[in-house]
């Protein structure tokens, strides 16, 4: 029996995990008790994220669909010939846009790198983009503007020493586990959480003071807090005098938030926000950790929240930190890697035209400056029907996108190509599936939610039929006409060190001699940089933001009393694709269908009593645009006068939001539904 230490790879987290292999066959995990992320704890994914790869129904030859319609078994060579054809036929008869190349911020930076390459040097588009870049962009663009960088600016043990930790919209104890019980032994040696959000999660059970807005109000919270602080003289005015511009602007817009006004729109008590403020803005050290999947939000709202961070100035060593969470085990390495329209590798926009040439020099091709089409477009409509073929590499958008009706497009294009473990959902629309390795068959690397970029080890040998997805992706490319020499993974991580300026120092042998590094990781810092702002922060090198003063015009009517919010749930978990193909891992998720075997909507059981509704019960959720049927789950979870939608339920986005306000791309205007009870 042998033990590697290797990362866990199901989600942001990357906790360090050693793997117990016999016979060729992973037969166990267990937590790293020195990893400086989880310190020997592991969640319930975590031990047993090696049932995937033992999975009975994993793919193992590639699939091609044949003259009847029929996806069937056939060799790698006719595959690949396949695939090249039809890429050259597209791109010949339509032009390079007419392909889209979408991945999941599940794959590993290797992958990213070489798709979004072969999509770039190879097609010559800019149509690449990543599972949740349909709204983790956004966040994304905000940190880059106010701060310079697209990620968290500290470690995770940080939250142990931040006398004051904020968690905004995310229940930790269920997408990012190890990081809620950092939380919470954090807040059980005294120091203080305030925990943001609509609904009452299990993090927030344990908050001193938890906030509860109406949603879309968030802005609002910040934005008062922000007021508070101001009119307390709590800034902190050496930060903000040597590092920050725009702050009278900022001002100048921050005076109009009104603490009163910000409790009316909110719903939430003005001492409850005053008490937050103070709070925050008292502690030496302080954490500010969000999502970077809030879709329901405003840009202005994640605005608000860096401007309260710059305001009091937790950043920097011994200050505390922003904490942008990637639920997703490598979203922030997918982005580092250019797997968005508008920027390559690093971050390059596409109108930095001295980077730009020097990338153009390095690759050796001519780069289009042309914004390419995100997900979220193409799977709509397939951009007007302007993309006539997508290759989606283990993402699975009929399960998962849920702002649209993915099938219906991806049945009308010419070419689809899958790249999973598993016969997904989105594979049964695909004219050529090709089987991938599974976690533990492959060495590749991924960058967690703190920047760190660790490698998932190779353990065992995979069975015979699968190709790693860097290599499927190199010989197609080759057969396209590049002429790619990876030996390895290793080769296209030396490559990325040379593109990705932030990962100049990042190589496997490096990474294997410790727990990862985190970027930036440079010649001149080899070791990796715990905190981005450790050294110095650059003089006026942080932006506020203005802050735009929002009229809240639609509220709840009489014929629509109830704000919609949606949101993640244990239910949603239960049908991602891996935990499917595990059999402890769907026993546990399963629980919450014991009870609403069809699915559940939740409301609040002061609502629930007035419309005489009892747990269980169906109920008809109407908005001004369309209806769905679910069943109620009556939990105090839910604040009074709010409707709570988990994501799985894919209908009830399209059927509840309607396609004007979903063409917004962020949930712009706030949504008002009214409940029936049905009687069957
Ligand atoms: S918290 Fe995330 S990385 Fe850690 S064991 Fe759980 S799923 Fe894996």
């Amino acid at each position: 029996m042998s033990h590697q230490l290797t990362t866990c790879t199901f989600c942001g987290t990357g906790c360090g995990i050693y793997l117990e292999t016999e016979n060729n066959v992973i037969t166990g995990a267990y937590p790293s008790i020195s990893h400086p992320v989880n310190k020997g704890k592991l969640c319930i994914r975590g031990w047993n994220v090696h049932e995937i790869t033992n999975s009975k129904d994993r793919l193992l030859r590639p699939l091609l669909r044949n003259k009847n319609g029929q996806l069937q078994v056939c060799s790698w060579e006719d595959a690949i010939d396949f695939i090249a054809q039809k890429i050259v036929e597209l791109k010949n008869k339509y032009g390079p846009d007419s392909l889209a190349f979408f991945n999941s911020p599940r794959c590993s930076n290797e992958e990213s790198y070489l798709l979004q390459k072969l999509a770039r040097t190879v097609i010559g588009t800019n149509n690449v983009d990543h599972g949740t870049g349909v709204y983790s962009n956004n966040s994304i663009n905000v940190l880059l503007e106010m701060i310079g960088y697209p990620a968290s600016t500290s470690s995770i043990s940080v939250i142990d020493k931040s006398g004051v930790i904020i968690v905004d919209s995310i229940d930790l104890s269920m997408q990012l586990p190890t990081v809620g019980s950092r939380v919470l032994q954090s807040k059980l040696k005294g120091n203080k959480l305030i925990v943001i959000d609509t609904r009452r999660n299990r993090i927030a059970e344990n908050a001193d003071i938890f906030i509860q807005p109406n949603p879309g109000t968030e802005s609002w919270i910040y934005n008062a807090m922000a007021k508070v602080i101001i009119d307390r003289g709590l800034i902190n005015r050496r930060f903000i005098k040597e590092y920050c511009s725009d702050y009278e602007e900022f001002i100048g817009s921050i005076l109009q938030f009104d603490l009163q006004h910000a409790s009316e729109a909110s719903g939430v008590p003005a001492n409850l926000i005053e008490e937050a403020a103070q709070l925050y803005a008292s502690a030496d050290c302080a954490s500010l950790l969000f999502s970077t999947g809030i879709e329901t939000r405003r840009t202005s709202s994640i605005q608000s929240m860096i401007n309260l961070v710059l305001l009091t100035g937790h950043l920097g060593s011994g200050r505390g930190g922003i904490f942008a969470l990637t639920e997703h085990n490598n979203l922030q390495g997918v982005c580092d890697m250019g797997m968005l329209p508008d920027k390559l590798p690093g971050y390059i926009n596409l109108n930095e035209d001295s980077r730009i040439k020097s990338l153009e020099g390095f690759w050796q091709c001519k780069l289009s400056r042309k914004p390419g089409i995100g997900a979220r477009l193409a799977l709509k409509n397939a951009a007007n029907g302007n993309i006539k073929g997508i290759w989606l590499s283990r993402y699975d958008p009929v399960s998962t996108a849920y702002f649209c009706d993915a099938a219906k497009t991806l049945e009308k294009l010419d070419l689809v190509i899958v790249q999973h473990l598993f016969l997904t959902s989105t594979a049964q629309f695909a004219h050529v599936v090709l089987p991938l390795v599974a976690f533990g068959e492959e060495r590749v690397t991924f960058t967690n939610t703190e920047r760190r970029v660790q490698l998932a080890e190779k353990v065992v040998m995979p069975p015979d039929g699968p190709l790693p997805c860097w290599l499927q992706i190199k010989e197609i490319s080759n057969r396209l006409g590049a002429n790619w020499n990876y030996k390895d993974s290793a080769d296209i991580m030396d490559e990325i060190g040379q593109v990705v300026p932030f990962y100049e120092g990042i190589n496997y042998r490096s990474l294997a001699n410790d727990y990862g590094k985190q970027w930036p990781c440079t010649k001149e810092k080899p070791l990796g940089t715990s905190d981005i702002f450790e050294d110095k922060i650059r003089p006026k090198s942080l932006r506020f933001a203005k802050m735009p003063f929002i009229v809240l015009d639609a509220k709840p009517s009489e014929e629509y009393p109830f704000s919609l919010v949606f949101g993640m749930s244990l239910y949603y978990w239960h049908r991602n694709v891996l935990i499917q193909h595990s059999e402890i891992l769907k026993r546990e998720y399963r629980t919450l269908l014991l009870d609403y075997p069809n699915g559940f909507v939740e409301i609040n059981p002061e609502d629930a009593a007035n419309l005489k509704i009892r747990d269980g019960d169906c109920i008809k959720i109407s908005s001004s645009v369309g209806s769905i049927t679910s069943w109620a789950r009556v939990t105090k979870e839910i604040k009074k006068g709010t409707v709570f939608v988990p994501y799985f339920i894919q209908e009830a986005d399209r059927s509840l939001i309607g396609e004007t306000v979903q063409a917004m791309g962020y949930r712009e205007r706030p949504v008002f539904v009214k409940i029936e009870k049905q009687v069957l």
